[in-house]
Protein backbone atom coordinates (compact mmCIF):
# COMPACT_ATOMS: atom_id res chain seq x y z
CA UNK A 1 0.00 0.00 0.00
CA UNK A 2 1.02 3.47 -0.96
CA UNK A 3 2.12 5.18 2.36
CA UNK A 4 2.20 8.97 2.49
CA UNK A 5 3.73 11.02 5.68
CA UNK A 6 2.17 14.42 6.02
CA UNK A 7 2.32 15.39 10.09
CA UNK A 8 5.83 17.16 9.59
CA UNK A 9 5.50 19.41 12.00
CA UNK A 10 5.01 16.38 14.75
CA UNK A 11 8.44 15.34 13.21
CA UNK A 12 10.40 15.13 10.55
CA UNK A 13 12.72 11.65 9.23
CA UNK A 14 16.16 11.91 10.27
CA UNK A 15 18.26 12.66 7.11
CA UNK A 16 20.53 10.09 6.64
CA UNK A 17 23.24 12.76 5.79
CA UNK A 18 22.26 13.92 9.11
CA UNK A 19 22.92 10.10 10.81
CA UNK A 20 26.18 9.49 9.18
CA UNK A 21 27.51 12.47 10.84
CA UNK A 22 26.24 11.77 14.33
CA UNK A 23 27.36 7.93 14.10
CA UNK A 24 30.91 8.30 14.87
CA UNK A 25 29.62 10.11 18.50
CA UNK A 26 27.93 6.78 19.01
CA UNK A 27 30.75 4.76 18.69
CA UNK A 28 34.59 5.58 18.44
CA UNK A 29 34.09 8.90 19.92
CA UNK A 30 31.99 8.10 22.42
CA UNK A 31 33.75 10.14 25.21
CA UNK A 32 31.94 11.88 27.91
CA UNK A 33 32.58 15.80 26.60
CA UNK A 34 33.57 16.73 30.07
CA UNK A 35 36.36 14.40 30.45
CA UNK A 36 39.35 15.61 30.48
CA UNK A 37 41.26 12.76 28.52
CA UNK A 38 41.59 12.85 24.64
CA UNK A 39 38.24 10.86 23.84
CA UNK A 40 36.55 13.54 26.33
CA UNK A 41 38.01 16.21 23.86
CA UNK A 42 37.15 14.74 20.90
CA UNK A 43 33.45 15.13 21.99
CA UNK A 44 33.96 18.51 23.42
CA UNK A 45 35.73 19.90 19.94
CA UNK A 46 32.42 18.78 18.51
CA UNK A 47 29.72 20.06 20.66
CA UNK A 48 32.34 23.46 20.49
CA UNK A 49 32.01 23.19 16.97
CA UNK A 50 28.30 22.33 16.79
CA UNK A 51 27.78 25.10 18.98
CA UNK A 52 29.60 27.56 17.35
CA UNK A 53 27.40 26.79 13.60
CA UNK A 54 24.26 26.73 15.29
CA UNK A 55 25.00 30.26 16.75
CA UNK A 56 25.99 31.45 13.36
CA UNK A 57 22.84 30.11 11.28
CA UNK A 58 20.69 32.00 13.58
CA UNK A 59 22.33 35.22 14.34
CA UNK A 60 23.54 34.70 17.76
CA UNK A 61 27.10 34.57 19.07
CA UNK A 62 28.57 31.09 20.93
CA UNK A 63 28.02 32.06 24.14
CA UNK A 64 24.30 32.47 24.28
CA UNK A 65 23.62 28.39 22.97
CA UNK A 66 22.61 26.46 25.40
CA UNK A 67 21.90 22.81 24.83
CA UNK A 68 18.53 21.20 26.15
CA UNK A 69 16.81 17.81 25.75
CA UNK A 70 14.38 19.88 22.85
CA UNK A 71 11.59 22.65 22.29
CA UNK A 72 9.76 21.54 25.72
CA UNK A 73 12.16 22.26 28.11
CA UNK A 74 13.99 24.90 26.44
CA UNK A 75 9.69 26.39 27.15
CA UNK A 76 10.22 25.24 30.24
CA UNK A 77 13.00 26.78 31.13
CA UNK A 78 12.35 30.11 29.30
CA UNK A 79 9.33 30.74 31.21
CA UNK A 80 10.28 29.16 34.65
CA UNK A 81 13.56 30.30 35.04
CA UNK A 82 13.06 33.80 34.06
CA UNK A 83 9.88 34.39 36.09
CA UNK A 84 12.17 32.57 39.13
CA UNK A 85 14.63 34.77 38.89
CA UNK A 86 12.81 38.20 38.38
CA UNK A 87 10.29 37.12 41.09
CA UNK A 88 11.21 40.24 42.99
CA UNK A 89 10.75 42.51 40.14
CA UNK A 90 6.89 41.24 39.34
CA UNK A 91 4.75 38.89 39.24
CA UNK A 92 2.96 38.99 35.61
CA UNK A 93 3.49 37.15 32.84
CA UNK A 94 2.20 37.70 29.44
CA UNK A 95 2.08 35.15 26.52
CA UNK A 96 -0.46 33.85 23.54
CA UNK A 97 -3.77 31.82 24.01
CA UNK A 98 -2.29 29.83 21.04
CA UNK A 99 0.82 28.71 22.76
CA UNK A 100 2.03 24.98 22.69
CA UNK A 101 1.36 23.07 25.66
CA UNK A 102 4.92 23.27 26.86
CA UNK A 103 4.48 27.36 27.72
CA UNK A 104 0.97 27.01 28.71
CA UNK A 105 1.32 24.32 31.00
CA UNK A 106 4.87 26.16 32.56
CA UNK A 107 2.77 29.56 32.86
CA UNK A 108 -0.21 27.43 34.77
CA UNK A 109 2.02 25.83 37.19
CA UNK A 110 3.81 29.13 37.85
CA UNK A 111 -0.43 30.70 38.74
CA UNK A 112 0.04 28.33 41.23
CA UNK A 113 2.99 29.81 42.81
CA UNK A 114 1.37 33.11 42.86
CA UNK A 115 2.35 34.51 39.21
CA UNK A 116 -0.51 36.30 37.46
CA UNK A 117 -0.74 35.42 33.73
CA UNK A 118 -2.36 36.87 30.70
CA UNK A 119 -3.16 34.76 27.71
CA UNK A 120 -3.14 37.30 24.61
CA UNK A 121 -6.27 36.89 22.46
CA UNK A 122 -5.54 36.08 18.75
CA UNK A 123 -8.01 37.09 15.50
CA UNK A 124 -9.52 34.76 13.55
CA UNK A 125 -6.54 34.09 11.60
CA UNK A 126 -4.55 32.97 14.65
CA UNK A 127 -2.80 36.43 15.03
CA UNK A 128 -1.80 38.37 18.43
CA UNK A 129 -2.82 42.31 17.86
CA UNK A 130 0.46 44.23 19.05
CA UNK A 131 -2.26 46.61 20.60
CA UNK A 132 -3.42 43.88 23.32
CA UNK A 133 0.12 43.79 24.11
CA UNK A 134 0.11 46.87 25.18
CA UNK A 135 -2.86 46.89 26.85
CA UNK A 136 -2.07 44.30 29.24
CA UNK A 137 1.56 44.95 29.84
CA UNK A 138 1.44 46.43 33.68
CA UNK A 139 4.15 47.64 36.46
CA UNK A 140 4.53 44.31 37.20
CA UNK A 141 4.70 42.46 34.11
CA UNK A 142 8.63 40.61 33.37
CA UNK A 143 7.96 38.51 30.79
CA UNK A 144 6.16 38.38 27.78
CA UNK A 145 6.17 35.25 25.48
CA UNK A 146 5.08 34.74 22.02
CA UNK A 147 5.24 32.40 19.74
CA UNK A 148 7.14 32.48 16.02
CA UNK A 149 4.91 29.85 14.46
CA UNK A 150 1.88 28.45 15.14
CA UNK A 151 2.24 24.60 15.07
CA UNK A 152 -1.80 23.56 14.33
CA UNK A 153 -2.56 25.93 11.91
CA UNK A 154 1.14 27.29 10.96
CA UNK A 155 0.13 31.69 11.44
CA UNK A 156 3.50 33.60 11.77
CA UNK A 157 3.16 36.39 14.76
CA UNK A 158 4.64 39.82 14.18
CA UNK A 159 7.55 38.88 16.95
CA UNK A 160 9.49 41.86 15.87
CA UNK A 161 6.92 44.49 17.02
CA UNK A 162 5.97 42.90 19.99
CA UNK A 163 9.25 42.31 20.66
CA UNK A 164 10.14 45.84 20.45
CA UNK A 165 6.81 46.74 22.51
CA UNK A 166 7.91 44.68 25.27
CA UNK A 167 11.54 46.45 25.35
CA UNK A 168 10.43 49.71 24.97
CA UNK A 169 9.25 48.74 28.91
CA UNK A 170 12.26 46.98 29.75
CA UNK A 171 10.67 43.68 29.57
CA UNK A 172 12.05 40.16 28.63
CA UNK A 173 10.60 38.78 25.57
CA UNK A 174 11.34 34.35 24.36
CA UNK A 175 9.53 33.33 21.42
CA UNK A 176 9.09 29.86 21.12
CA UNK A 177 10.38 29.42 17.32
CA UNK A 178 10.22 25.63 17.35
CA UNK A 179 7.91 25.42 14.26
CA UNK A 180 9.65 27.91 12.22
CA UNK A 181 13.50 27.21 12.50
CA UNK A 182 14.62 25.54 9.56
CA UNK A 183 11.21 26.41 7.60
CA UNK A 184 11.16 30.08 7.55
CA UNK A 185 14.46 32.82 7.85
CA UNK A 186 14.83 33.21 11.73
CA UNK A 187 17.83 35.67 13.04
CA UNK A 188 17.87 36.59 16.57
CA UNK A 189 19.34 39.98 15.72
CA UNK A 190 16.67 40.98 13.61
CA UNK A 191 13.94 39.69 15.81
CA UNK A 192 15.20 41.09 18.97
CA UNK A 193 14.49 38.73 21.31
CA UNK A 194 16.08 37.60 24.42
CA UNK A 195 15.06 34.43 24.25
CA UNK A 196 14.80 32.14 21.69
CA UNK A 197 13.64 27.99 21.85
CA UNK A 198 14.04 25.59 19.22
CA UNK A 199 14.30 21.62 18.54
CA UNK A 200 16.58 19.93 15.88
CA UNK A 201 13.60 16.51 15.24
CA UNK A 202 11.72 19.65 13.42
CA UNK A 203 14.23 19.96 10.61
CA UNK A 204 15.52 16.39 9.68
CA UNK A 205 17.77 16.26 13.00
CA UNK A 206 17.46 14.10 15.84
CA UNK A 207 14.32 13.71 18.35
CA UNK A 208 15.69 15.02 21.69
CA UNK A 209 18.08 17.61 21.15
CA UNK A 210 16.95 21.48 21.16
CA UNK A 211 18.65 25.16 22.37
CA UNK A 212 17.43 27.48 24.47
CA UNK A 213 18.60 30.64 23.09
CA UNK A 214 19.50 33.21 25.67
CA UNK A 215 20.88 36.64 24.72
CA UNK A 216 24.45 37.54 27.09
CA UNK A 217 22.96 39.88 29.68
CA UNK A 218 19.84 37.86 30.43
CA UNK A 219 19.64 35.84 32.86
CA UNK A 220 17.43 33.17 33.92
CA UNK A 221 17.94 30.71 36.70
CA UNK A 222 19.35 27.39 36.27
CA UNK A 223 16.43 25.05 35.25
CA UNK A 224 18.34 21.80 35.67
CA UNK A 225 20.81 21.47 38.23
CA UNK A 226 23.44 18.86 38.27
CA UNK A 227 26.92 18.97 37.04
CA UNK A 228 28.73 22.47 35.28
CA UNK A 229 27.80 21.36 31.52
CA UNK A 230 26.74 24.49 29.80
CA UNK A 231 28.33 26.93 31.82
CA UNK A 232 27.34 25.56 34.39
CA UNK A 233 23.38 26.49 33.18
CA UNK A 234 22.11 23.32 32.22
CA UNK A 235 23.56 20.46 34.42
CA UNK A 236 23.59 16.37 32.28
CA UNK A 237 25.89 15.10 30.50
CA UNK A 238 26.00 16.61 27.16
CA UNK A 239 23.87 14.57 24.02
CA UNK A 240 27.22 15.31 22.16
CA UNK A 241 25.52 12.67 19.19
CA UNK A 242 22.43 14.97 19.20
CA UNK A 243 23.87 18.30 19.43
CA UNK A 244 26.66 17.19 16.34
CA UNK A 245 23.19 15.86 14.42
CA UNK A 246 21.46 19.28 15.02
CA UNK A 247 24.02 21.48 13.90
CA UNK A 248 24.41 19.36 10.68
CA UNK A 249 20.57 19.55 10.49
CA UNK A 250 19.96 23.11 10.78
CA UNK A 251 23.29 23.69 8.37
CA UNK A 252 21.41 21.29 5.19
CA UNK A 253 17.92 23.28 6.30
CA UNK A 254 19.37 26.49 6.23
CA UNK A 255 21.94 26.12 2.88
CA UNK A 256 18.71 24.75 1.23
CA UNK A 257 16.18 26.90 2.81
CA UNK A 258 14.74 28.86 -0.25
CA UNK A 259 14.63 26.05 -2.69
CA UNK A 260 12.74 23.71 0.07
CA UNK A 261 10.36 26.90 1.40
CA UNK A 262 9.63 27.15 -2.49
CA UNK A 263 9.29 23.26 -3.33
CA UNK A 264 7.40 22.61 0.48
CA UNK A 265 4.72 25.68 -0.55
CA UNK A 266 4.33 24.52 -3.67
CA UNK A 267 2.54 21.02 -2.84
CA UNK A 268 1.09 22.89 -0.60
CA UNK A 269 -0.47 25.62 -2.15
CA UNK A 270 -2.05 22.12 -4.70
CA UNK A 271 -3.31 20.73 -2.07
CA UNK A 272 -5.28 23.70 -0.79
CA UNK A 273 -6.22 24.44 -4.12
CA UNK A 274 -7.79 21.31 -4.88
CA UNK A 275 -9.03 20.55 -1.48
CA UNK A 276 -11.14 24.32 -1.29
CA UNK A 277 -12.23 23.47 -5.22
CA UNK A 278 -12.97 19.95 -4.65
CA UNK A 279 -14.65 19.28 -1.13
CA UNK A 280 -17.61 21.48 -0.03
CA UNK A 281 -18.17 23.11 3.53
CA UNK A 282 -14.52 23.11 4.28
CA UNK A 283 -12.95 26.25 6.27
CA UNK A 284 -9.35 26.85 5.87
CA UNK A 285 -7.79 27.33 9.55
CA UNK A 286 -4.98 30.30 9.98
CA UNK A 287 -3.44 33.05 8.03
CA UNK A 288 -3.77 32.98 4.12
CA UNK A 289 -0.13 34.36 3.48
CA UNK A 290 1.50 34.56 7.12
CA UNK A 291 2.35 31.05 7.62
CA UNK A 292 4.50 28.33 7.38
CA UNK A 293 4.96 26.75 3.92
CA UNK A 294 4.06 23.47 5.29
CA UNK A 295 0.86 24.05 7.03
CA UNK A 296 -2.74 23.44 6.22
CA UNK A 297 -5.57 23.40 8.37
CA UNK A 298 -9.05 22.61 7.15
CA UNK A 299 -12.42 22.30 9.02
CA UNK A 300 -14.41 19.62 7.31
CA UNK A 301 -18.18 20.40 8.17
CA UNK A 302 -20.25 17.40 9.54
CA UNK A 303 -17.83 15.18 10.57
CA UNK A 304 -15.14 14.45 13.24
CA UNK A 305 -11.89 14.90 12.59
CA UNK A 306 -10.77 11.48 14.44
CA UNK A 307 -12.68 9.59 11.86
CA UNK A 308 -11.11 11.78 8.85
CA UNK A 309 -8.21 10.85 11.00
CA UNK A 310 -8.42 7.17 10.68
CA UNK A 311 -9.88 6.63 7.73
CA UNK A 312 -6.52 8.36 5.75
CA UNK A 313 -4.53 6.81 8.33
CA UNK A 314 -6.20 3.19 6.73
CA UNK A 315 -5.51 4.16 3.46
CA UNK A 316 -1.46 4.63 4.31
CA UNK A 317 -2.04 8.63 4.87
CA UNK A 318 -0.28 10.10 8.16
CA UNK A 319 -1.44 13.85 9.37
CA UNK A 320 -3.20 14.76 12.43
CA UNK A 321 -5.74 16.23 14.67
CA UNK A 322 -4.92 19.38 16.99
CA UNK A 323 -1.76 19.06 17.97
CA UNK A 324 0.66 15.85 18.10
CA UNK A 325 1.50 16.35 21.70
CA UNK A 326 -2.46 16.57 22.67
CA UNK A 327 -3.86 14.34 20.27
CA UNK A 328 -4.59 11.21 22.69
CA UNK A 329 -7.10 13.64 24.34
CA UNK A 330 -10.19 14.58 22.17
CA UNK A 331 -10.48 18.12 23.87
CA UNK A 332 -11.09 20.23 20.99
CA UNK A 333 -8.07 22.03 19.62
CA UNK A 334 -7.30 25.19 22.37
CA UNK A 335 -5.62 27.42 19.02
CA UNK A 336 -8.57 26.49 16.97
CA UNK A 337 -11.15 28.01 19.60
CA UNK A 338 -9.57 31.03 20.32
CA UNK A 339 -9.76 31.82 16.60
CA UNK A 340 -13.19 31.47 17.49
CA UNK A 341 -13.94 28.05 15.80
CA UNK A 342 -17.02 26.76 17.21
CA UNK A 343 -16.64 23.85 19.02
CA UNK A 344 -18.36 20.80 16.54
CA UNK A 345 -15.79 22.54 13.70
CA UNK A 346 -12.50 22.55 15.90
CA UNK A 347 -13.45 19.23 16.32
CA UNK A 348 -13.84 18.38 12.36
CA UNK A 349 -10.16 19.69 12.05
CA UNK A 350 -6.86 18.16 10.21
CA UNK A 351 -4.03 19.15 10.02
CA UNK A 352 -1.37 18.55 7.01
CA UNK A 353 2.31 19.16 7.17
CA UNK A 354 4.18 18.72 4.01
CA UNK A 355 7.89 17.93 3.92
CA UNK A 356 10.73 18.19 1.06
CA UNK A 357 10.09 14.55 1.02
CA UNK A 358 6.56 14.54 -0.44
CA UNK A 359 5.63 14.36 -3.93
CA UNK A 360 2.82 15.93 -6.05
CA UNK A 361 2.00 12.44 -6.60
CA UNK A 362 1.31 12.82 -2.51
CA UNK A 363 -0.92 15.47 -2.73
CA UNK A 364 -2.92 13.80 -5.49
CA UNK A 365 -3.40 10.71 -3.59
CA UNK A 366 -4.14 12.67 -0.37
CA UNK A 367 -7.00 14.80 -2.23
CA UNK A 368 -8.32 11.48 -3.93
CA UNK A 369 -8.76 9.78 -0.92
CA UNK A 370 -9.70 12.83 1.40
CA UNK A 371 -12.59 13.35 -1.09
CA UNK A 372 -13.81 9.56 -1.09
CA UNK A 373 -13.65 9.84 2.84
CA UNK A 374 -15.08 13.11 3.30
CA UNK A 375 -17.98 12.05 1.33
CA UNK A 376 -18.52 8.77 2.75
CA UNK A 377 -18.50 10.02 6.42
CA UNK A 378 -21.09 12.74 5.27
CA UNK A 379 -23.27 10.04 4.07
CA UNK A 380 -23.54 8.64 7.46
CA UNK A 381 -23.61 11.66 9.49
CA UNK A 382 -27.25 12.73 10.85
CA UNK A 383 -25.58 16.54 11.19
CA UNK A 384 -25.23 16.16 7.43
CA UNK A 385 -28.61 14.90 6.70
CA UNK A 386 -30.28 17.07 9.23
CA UNK A 387 -28.38 20.06 7.14
CA UNK A 388 -29.26 18.68 3.84
CA UNK A 389 -33.32 18.25 5.16
CA UNK A 390 -33.60 14.76 5.08
CA UNK A 391 -34.25 12.40 7.71
CA UNK A 392 -31.74 9.60 8.58
CA UNK A 393 -32.85 6.23 10.45
CA UNK A 394 -29.79 5.49 13.03
N1 LIG B 1 6.81 24.20 20.77
C1 LIG B 1 6.17 23.97 19.61
C2 LIG B 1 5.56 25.12 18.87
C3 LIG B 1 6.06 22.68 19.10
O1 LIG B 1 5.42 22.47 17.95
C4 LIG B 1 6.66 21.60 19.83
C5 LIG B 1 6.52 20.21 19.35
O2 LIG B 1 5.63 19.87 18.60
C6 LIG B 1 7.34 21.91 21.02
C7 LIG B 1 7.38 23.21 21.45
C8 LIG B 1 8.00 20.83 21.81
O3 LIG B 1 9.22 20.47 21.23
P1 LIG B 1 9.89 19.06 21.55
O4 LIG B 1 9.10 18.02 20.84
O5 LIG B 1 11.29 19.18 21.01
O6 LIG B 1 9.88 18.90 23.04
Amino acid sequence: MKRVYLDHSATTPLDPEVLEKMLPYFTEKFGNANSMHSFGQEGAYAVDEARRKIAELIGAKPTEIYFTSGGTEADNWAIKGMAAKLRKKGNHIITSSIEHAAIIASCHQLEEFGFDVTFLPVDKTGKVNPADLVKAITDKTILVSVMLANNEIGTIQPVKELCDIAHKKGIYFHTDAVQAVGSIPVSVKDLGVDLMSFSAHKFYGPKGVGVLYIKGGTKPDKFMTGGHQERTMRGGTTNVPGVVGMAAALEKAVKHLDENYNYVKSLRDRFVKRVKEEIPYVIYNGHETDRLPQNANFAFDFIEGESILMSLDLAGIACSSGSACSSGSLEPSHVLLATGLPVEKAHGSIRFSFGRDNTVEDVDYTVDKLKEIVNKLREMSPLFCEFKGETKNV
